[in-house]
């Protein structure tokens, strides 16, 4: 696996490669990486000559200065997961090969996707991220991108930054790896104490109780209902809950018949915030 720090070096290489027509895959991360970031790995790898990855923890995408300062950051191990899930590239630039001054931002309207969910919680959130996934696009221009549902209103918003820019990328969107127990995979669960790290799974099994009660409570008790259930694990506070639209992400009232909703959860456990979604089908 070639690594590579710098932008100017990784252009170079990926043209080289573009002349011999070879197509290339891109996953995006910040490392700490799992079997959840190595599935979109195994997945790109199907669909693409070439596979480049890139860890970045990315600064302006944090909201909360301690969160970025505990994020995990792995990168030997990262690494060595990398090589063995048959990954051609990693790309791991430093903060100011990424910020450089003067260096063209997008400006990308958010709507709505702004103002619910991780939008409205996590204040200029998605402004971190689309500037530092434009600034990754403009460096590997690749084929396809590979995003997790996991974060399933970043990739509404990714694919919102592709519509807006014309950049001539492919979103794919890949399904949410679990652990055994139905917790998402997810880099902050390492920092999960052995307590919390035990109470973590009851997200999922509420969640997926949800696809039931919809057939027999209105959407306002569902909501309700799931707030109450988390709240009342000590451990637990809800973020937000959310029956949002599959597609719009605009949060949905009432149920319709064969709408594709989807739920969406945001949870505090002691000082870690974890996310989780699943499809809704009424
Ligand atoms: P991150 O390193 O958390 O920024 O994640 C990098 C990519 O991996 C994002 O597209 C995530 O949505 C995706 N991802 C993270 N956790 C999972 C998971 N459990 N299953 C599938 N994709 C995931």
């Amino acid at each position: 696996m070639h690594i590579f720090e710098k932008i100017t070096e990784l252009s170079d290489f990926l043209n080289s490669q573009k002349i011999l027509k070879k197509s290339i895959g891109f996953v995006p991360t910040m490392g700490a990486l799992h079997e959840g970031h190595l599935s979109l790995i195994k997945k790109a790898i199907t669909e693409n000559d070439i596979i480049v990855s890139s860890i970045f923890v990315n600064p302006t995408q944090f909201n909360d200065p301690n969160d970025l300062l505990n994020y995990p950051r792995t990168l030997e191990s990262d690494i060595e997961k990398l090589q063995l899930s048959g990954c051609h590239i990693l790309f791991v630039p430093s903060v100011d090969e990424m910020y450089k001054k003067d260096a063209i931002e997008p400006v990308i309207e958010l709507g709505h996707l702004e103002n619910v969910m991780e939008g409205a919680h996590r204040p200029g959130h998605f402004k971190g991220v689309t500037t530092i996934v434009y600034k990754l696009f403009k460096a590997v221009m690749p084929n396809i991108a590979y995003f997790g549902m996991k974060d399933f209103q970043q990739l509404a918003v990714i694919k919102r930054l592709i519509k807006q820019t014309s950049l001539p990328v492919s979103i794919v969107g890949c399904e949410i790896v679990r652990e055994p127990d139905g917790l998402a995979m997810s880099s902050r669960n390492i920092r999960l104490t052995p307590s919390e790290r035990e109470a973590a799974p009851f997200i999922f099994k509420i969640l997926s109780e949800v696809r039931t009660r919809l057939n027999n409570y209105s959407i306002d008790e569902i909501k309700q209902w799931v707030i109450k259930s988390i709240d009342s694990n000590p451990k637990m506070k809800v973020d937000y809950f959310e029956i949002v639209d599959a597609d719009s992400l605009m949060p949905v009232y009432e149920k319709k018949l064969n709408a594709n909703l989807q739920g969406c959860i945001a949870v505090k456990i002691g000082k870690i915030r974890l996310l989780d979604n699943i499809a809704l089908f009424s």
